[in-house]
């Protein structure tokens, strides 16, 4: 069996500390490779030396979190596209919009969001998106710049409609710990009703804890109950979608991982 976390912040400190453990753990329930984006440029250079150590296991996208917005410079965006000169990174991201939080500079937002969204149009990468309450806008703007390259939409929550649009612009729908919220019903909704070719699978952590976790972060290790979950949810076998959620991380990141 095949499972690929498209979202984890595996270098955060509460998980980096303990990266070596949680890696030998997340092999050995199946786990095939995990996908860490980024978030603030001062960390990028960590960020990437960190995956090397673990080739054909661990990857990552570089760019600058909405939810960072304050600390982002326009020097970084010129840092981005420099970066992109020397090495390839599997996506530009964690990019987007965060409007679920007021503090968080609107349009300052709009601009970092779109110029990364240029960014990507350029070297030709998919993108990973943060959108909380802000699907009506991140869809506006890659229609405007003509975005080509997909990605994912990271904790998808919109509208059945709006992943209509998403997916019209090849984007993928990542599915995480939320499911196993009882109360979460249109997350749990939307997990059962999108096409299985649309949707990759996701832990966030160590953010989005998972329903009754003990401990006080979310950890990779627990890719497996989500696809259990889903698997459960969706009635079909834990290979299966396995198999069919590696193909779609395939299809819309470039990598050479065989599904299984
Ligand atoms: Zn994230």
């Amino acid at each position: 069996m095949t499972l690929i976390d498209t979202h984890c912040h595996l270098d955060f400190p509460v998980l980096f500390k303990k990266h070596e453990c949680l890696i030998e753990n997340s092999i050995n329930i199946g786990i095939r490779a995990i996908i860490i984006p980024a978030i603030l440029a001062k960390r990028w250079d960590a960020l990437i030396n960190f995956t090397k150590k673990y080739p054909d296991f661990l990857y990552f996208a570089l760019g600058l979190h909405p939810y960072f917005i304050a600390e982002h410079s326009q020097q970084d965006l010129m840092l981005l596209s420099g970066y992109l000169k020397q090495i390839k990174p599997i996506a530009i991201g964690e990019i987007g919009l965060d409007y679920y939080d007021n503090n968080l500079d609107k349009s300052k937002q709009h601009h970092f969001f779109e110029q990364q969204i240029n960014i990507a149009n350029m070297h030709q990468l998919p993108v990973i998106i943060h959108a909380r309450k802000a699907h009506h806008d991140v869809i506006a703007i890659l229609k405007k710049n003509n975005f080509k390259y997909g990605g994912v939409i990271h904790a998808f929550n919109g509208s059945f409609e709006q992943a209509n649009e998403y997916m019209k612009l090849d984007f993928r729908f990542g599915v995480g710990g939320m499911i196993t919220h009882p109360h979460a019903k249109h997350i749990r909704e939307l997990a059962v009703n999108l096409p299985l070719e649309s949707i990759v699978l996701e832990t966030d952590a160590p953010d989005m804890p998972m329903y009754n976790q003990v401990t006080s972060y979310n950890s990779p290790e627990n890719l497996l109950l989500i696809a259990q979950k889903l698997a459960k949810m969706r009635g079909i076998s834990l290979e299966e979608l396995g198999k069919q959620t590696t193909l779609n991380v395939v299809s819309t990141f470039k990598i050479n991982i065989k599904a299984s």
